[in-house]
């Protein structure tokens, strides 16, 4: 099943992570454009978004795209060394790409609403850019949702060792996985594919909890509470983007905790879209903090759920009671500390 969209989008997401790897090199190294600024990053998001835009409206012209960017920066005339980069970096991958008024409407297709109703792909261009700023781990991750649900996921995930953390010979991998039909790994460079499962550790002591490098984007305070009150020995790992999901899929990292720093947040389905169904394929589970599976139908955000907890499944429930007993402590300390300062 879905043999067609996974080539497609196992072919798209190889190539735009090369687009992805040569702005990365190039722009930082050579200090091409400013790093403060974030324009590598930017010229990477859009190079993505139009490369896999076009190659999949070629193959799927009546499947809808979400993803994150839209072109309105690049057709202001004040940003216009940026959009010629862009329009550089794409040319060099699709030469067929003549005029920037298709480059424009390649990444404007991005613009879809989602939804719970047909199929749509979800693109998230550069996930973790603040890693692609630092040099580090970021990946291109796209998923076909169908009525809601996620079918297919493919992460490119180019600073990612392909065998494990600690041994950097290869760098590299492309993670796969289709609905029914389990996760996959493979190198940029080697087709043939290694099945993935997640970890079988049962004892959290042992457990590797992986979560956000930014403390903005996860509460690094309430994993640290968790891992305490679970026993878990090992400091957790932190790293930028949905290179987390693959963690654990291969069985490296045994637990992703996303804890919201603040209540309005909604996650964004290309952040986890792909994500998920990786790590489900791979034997393990994926929820929000209170147990509910993420709900991929609500349009572009996940707006029926909060946070994330990934795990090999066989700690999730035990997670699950963690980070409950933790938010409620939050809650309760919170609630003290306000009545304190009300009646002070
Ligand atoms: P990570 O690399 O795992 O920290 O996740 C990167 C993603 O975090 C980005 O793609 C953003 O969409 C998302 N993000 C941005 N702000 C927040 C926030 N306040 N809370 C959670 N996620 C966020
Ligand atoms: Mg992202």
């Amino acid at each position: 099943m879905h043999e067609m969209e996974r080539r497609a989008a196992i072919e798209a997401v190889v190539e735009a992570s090369s687009l992805g790897a040569a702005v990365q090199s190039n722009l930082l190294s050579t200090g091409a454009v400013n790093k403060e600024d974030r324009s590598p990053v930017t010229v990477a998001d859009f190079g993505v978004q139009a490369l896999i835009s076009d190659m999949l409206a070629t193959s799927f012209p009546d499947v809808p795209l979400v993803s994150e960017e839209d072109s309105e920066l690049l057709r202001n005339p004040d940003n216009e060394n940026l959009k010629d980069l862009v329009v550089a970096y794409v040319r060099r991958y699709r030469p067929t790409l003549t005029k920037e008024s298709e480059i424009f409407k390649a990444i404007d297709r991005g613009k879809a609403q989602g939804g719970g109703l047909g199929r749509f792909w979800a693109l998230d261009p550069i996930d973790g850019t603040k890693g692609f700023l630092r040099g580090g781990q970021y990946v291109v991750a796209l998923a076909l949702i169908e009525e809601g649900q996620v079918t297919l996921g493919v992460m490119g995930c180019p600073n990612l060792p392909l065998h494990s953390l600690q041994k950097k010979d290869y760098l590299g991998c492309v993670f796969a996985a289709v609905k029914g039909e389990g996760s996959y790994c493979r190198g940029f460079d080697e087709p043939e594919e290694i099945k993935i499962s997640v970890s079988s550790l049962s004892d959290p002591a042992d457990a590797l909890f992986c979560e956000s490098f930014e403390p903005s984007h996860s509460s690094h305070d309430q994993v640290a509470h968790i891992l305490e009150l679970l026993g878990a020995k090992r400091p957790p790992l932190r790293m930028d983007s949905q290179g987390k999901y693959g963690l654990l899929a291969r069985g490296e990292g045994t637990v992703y905790l996303r804890l919201p720093t603040r209540e309005s947040y909604e996650e964004k389905i290309w952040d986890h879209a792909a994500g998920t169904i990786i790590v489900e394929e791979a034997g393990g589970r994926v929820t929000d903090l209170r147990g509910k599976p993420l709900d991929f139908s609500r349009g572009r955000t996940l707006n029926n759920n909060k946070g994330i907890v990934a795990t090999n499944g066989l700690l999730h429930e035990r997670v699950l009671q963690a980070v409950k007993a933790v938010s409620t402590g939050n809650a309760l300390r919170h609630s003290a500390q306000s009545a304190g300062k009300s009646r002070g």
